[in-house]
């Protein structure tokens, strides 16, 4: 089932809240792809994510505040540990390829899977 963009600003806040990180501004916009700034401390969601399942949903959230967890580790073994267990607490396993998702897992069930040569 999609989510809406309440869905999507409330996994954020609970995430956010969860692994005790200090505020992060959700911006919700018409871009091709979502972003995190250290500065500003916010990030960016493209709205097509709000056409995509649970499981996506959930994940692309997560990545973007992951970077958060492991600030300025980029894509690194620091930010894949952070963002492997803020998957796990939505019930969530994700198998990469580089930085981004292969395959996601939500309650044991495949509920993504990468297309080759397509990254989202
Ligand atoms: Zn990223």
């Amino acid at each position: 089932m999609p989510v809406t963009k309440e869905d999507l600003l409330a996994i954020a806040d609970a995430t956010i809240e969860q692994f005790r990180l200090a505020p992060i501004g959700i911006q919700i916009k018409d871009v091709a792809c979502g972003r995190a700034r250290y500065k500003t401390r916010k990030i960016t969601l493209p709205i097509w994510v709000l056409e995509r399942n649970e499981a996506y949903s959930i994940w692309y959230v997560v990545h973007e505040i992951a970077h958060f967890k492991a600030i300025r580790k980029g894509h690194g073994p620091a930010f894949k540990r952070a963002e492997r267990i803020m998957l796990k607490a939505w019930g969530i396993e994700i198998e990469y390829a580089r930085a981004y998702a292969k395959k996601l897992y939500m309650n044991g069930e495949l509920e993504y899977e990468r297309k080759p040569g397509i990254w989202y």
